[in-house]
């Protein structure tokens, strides 16, 4: 097993990789990651990288290597590894009480073991509350270009990535796009004029025209990421969310927040939805919730909604949502863990310093290199937007794109970029370092980036 030739030739032979457009992997020796440490990993020759993207998808905040992690899920494991989720376990009842203390406003927990189990099962209630409610009406899902929630069909029915989609179709009926909410791109929807506030409002208006067209009476909910992640790193512009709660209070929508990429403090808050002041009535996590060391995802709602379940007539009414593994005793005891290890080292506070610093630093660099157009973030959450001619912000050519993530990766630094999803805009350098970063690995993911843009677009 500890034969590196012998696992990457049984990897080239057998292996599907995930995501295999993933131009840094798909080098000719696969890049088998073999151990971590804090910030740092080691591939299977040796090499020593500085992760720039908690384990290439933005989930290890913790960083690698957490041994009260993994003796909190051995000590579970030996001790019950396993019993389906309709019983209850004690990790699970002490995590979702943990969970529901850092947000005010919803009350139960339903586990499961991915982002898009999450999502559906979100999903599925608001179908079952039309149904309930609604005699079948309000069955209707909105979803935003360029937001991402998941691998399943339903998930990506609601995918507004319509490029990495299409192959996909015909998808599950009754998903309804909306347009996103990037500033820098306003002008390609008709509101160059616009910028702030205004523009956010002109955004979240956009959604109210989309519920209109529909017919309000058939929307039940909106389903949005806090900050879009794979789609480009799309902060909201100012007046964006409230005007979005608004909105749906006024035409009785369920607001859907997913926190797959956001949640347990990848934003500086624990939850990306809390620095806007909004009142979701779904929160879907994942990624961050036990930082990759067991899988665990959860969907959190309301007592509200919990209520329109409660007083089940149907004897059969929850039967399809007994999932073998969803609520497995080892995910609520890591997920407990690492949330213990964020509060006791101060890593939501470290997470909105080194972001401020991450900030500086890639604006510091759009002073210098005239192919960065944009940049956004929020704490430990950064992108910039390449363009090759400013003032027209047209994006940048992606294999050049992809050429400075290959220069940061040959230079021991793993950065991201929006994952070609999105035809002609999957020009996002996207920085997610875990929440321990010091100064020192801001300044070095940064000047490596520094490096890599001068060699690609000199
Ligand atoms: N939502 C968002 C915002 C995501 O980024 C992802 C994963 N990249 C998902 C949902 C799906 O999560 P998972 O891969 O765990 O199913």
């Amino acid at each position: 097993i500890n034969d590196p030739r012998a696992a990457i030739e049984a990897d080239r032979a057998h292996v599907w990789h995930h995501m295999v457009q993933h131009k840094p992997f798909e080098s000719a020796d696969p890049r088998i990651m073999v151990e971590g440490r804090g910030m740092k990993l080691w591939d299977i020759t040796g090499k020593e990288h500085l992760d720039a993207v908690s384990g290439g998808v933005w989930t290890v905040n913790v960083g690698y290597g957490r041994e009260r992690i993994a003796d909190a899920v051995r000590d579970q494991l030996v001790r019950l590894n396993y019993f389906a989720g309709s019983a209850g376990s004690i990790p699970g009842a002490h995590f979702a009480q943990a969970l529901i203390a850092k947000m005010p406003g919803l009350s139960r927990v339903y586990y499961a073991n991915s982002g898009s189990e999450a999502n559906e099962k979100a999903f599925k209630m608001v179908r079952q509350i039309a149904h309930k409610h609604h005699g079948g009406r309000k069955s209707k899902i909105l979803y935003r270009d360029r937001d991402y929630h998941g691998t399943t069909l339903a998930c990506l029915s609601a995918g507004g990535q319509k490029e990495r989609n299409a192959q996909y179709g015909p998808f599950a009926p009754d998903f309804v796009e909306v347009p996103h909410c990037l500033e820098y791109r306003a002008f390609e929807q008709g509101h160059g004029d616009l910028s702030g506030a205004d523009y956010g409002r002109a955004a979240a208006d956009a959604i109210e025209a989309v519920i209109l067209r529909e017919g309000p009476d058939t929307v039940g909910a909106l389903c949005l990421e806090p900050v879009t992640a794979g789609g480009g790193v799309i902060t909201p512009p100012e007046g964006y969310w409230p005007r979005v709660q608004e909105i749906c209070r006024k035409y009785d929508i369920l607001l859907h927040i997913d926190e797959v990429v956001c949640g347990i403090g990848r934003t500086g808050t624990w939850f990306g939805y809390q620095h806007y002041g909004v009142e979701p009535d779904f929160v879907t996590m994942a990624k961050g919730v036990a930082s990759g060391y067991a899988a665990i995802s959860c969907c959190v709602t309301t007592e509200a909604v919990f209520e329109m379940f409660k007083d089940e007539s149907d004897p059969l009414g929850h039967f399809r949502d007994i999932s073998t593994f969803g609520g497995c005793t080892s995910g609520p005891a890591a997920a407990l863990e690492n949330m213990a290890i964020i509060e006791e080292e101060g890593l939501l506070e470290n997470t909105s310093r080194m972001g401020t610093r991450l900030m500086g630093n890639l604006h510091a660099l759009a002073e210098r290199h005239a192919v960065i157009g944009d940049v956004r973030g929020k704490g430990l959450f950064c992108g910039a937007e390449l363009v090759s001619d400013r003032d027209a912000r047209t994006p940048a050519d992606e294999k050049r794109v992809q050429a400075v993530v290959a220069d940061c990766m040959a230079q021991g630094v793993i950065i991201g970029a929006s994952n070609r999803s999105v035809p002609g805009y999957n020009n996002t350098l996207c920085f997610s370092p875990a929440l321990i970063a010091t100064a020192d690995d801001i300044d070095r993911i940064t000047d490596a980036v520094d490096g890599a843009l001068g060699r690609v677009f000199g």
